[in-house]
């Protein structure tokens, strides 16, 4: 059996890669300097506000692609488990609702879906 990551897979770890180094682990630094500079623990530091900033279309597509891929590998799993897979002697099921959830919680995928489309427009306005 081949374990290997699949093209599309190896494109989406370079893209993360590239993500993370380019944004999050040049600010590190920052960011526990401000944690620990702040009287309270529940503020935000600020550079967590610029991040997210420059991040919104990746963090709406996050909310789109996360939930919805947890939800594909957890069905298949009930599959895989037939029939004790929707049963309670397994957390299967529950972790199913728990993903649902999040398709709604943090507000629907279309409302995501529209602020990627947004986003991706107001650059050739
Ligand atoms: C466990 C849980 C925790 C939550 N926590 C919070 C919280 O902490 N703070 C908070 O403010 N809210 C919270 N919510 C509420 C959550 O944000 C709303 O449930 C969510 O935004 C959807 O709103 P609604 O349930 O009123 O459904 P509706 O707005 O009636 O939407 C129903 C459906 O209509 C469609 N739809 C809605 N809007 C659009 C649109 N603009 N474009 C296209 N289609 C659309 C979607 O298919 C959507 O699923 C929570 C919800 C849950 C389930």
């Amino acid at each position: 059996m081949d374990f290997s990551y699949s093209p599309k897979v190896k494109e989406l770890i370079k893209k993360l890669s590239a993500f993370m180094e380019g944004y999050i682990y040049p600010n590190e630094k920052v960011y526990k300097e401000q944690l620990n500079a702040q009287e309270s623990r529940w503020s935000v530091p600020p550079i967590m506000e610029e991040l997210k900033a420059k991040a919104k279309k990746e963090i709406a597509m996050i909310k789109v692609v996360a939930p919805n891929v947890a939800l594909k590998v957890i069905d298949r799993a009930i599959q895989a488990f037939g029939a004790a897979g929707v049963s309670d002697d397994f957390p299967l099921a529950a972790q199913w609702a728990n993903a649902r959830t999040l398709r709604l919680a943090d507000g629907p995928d279309e409302v995501h879906k529209e602020q990627i489309a947004k986003l991706e427009l107001r650059q050739y306005q």
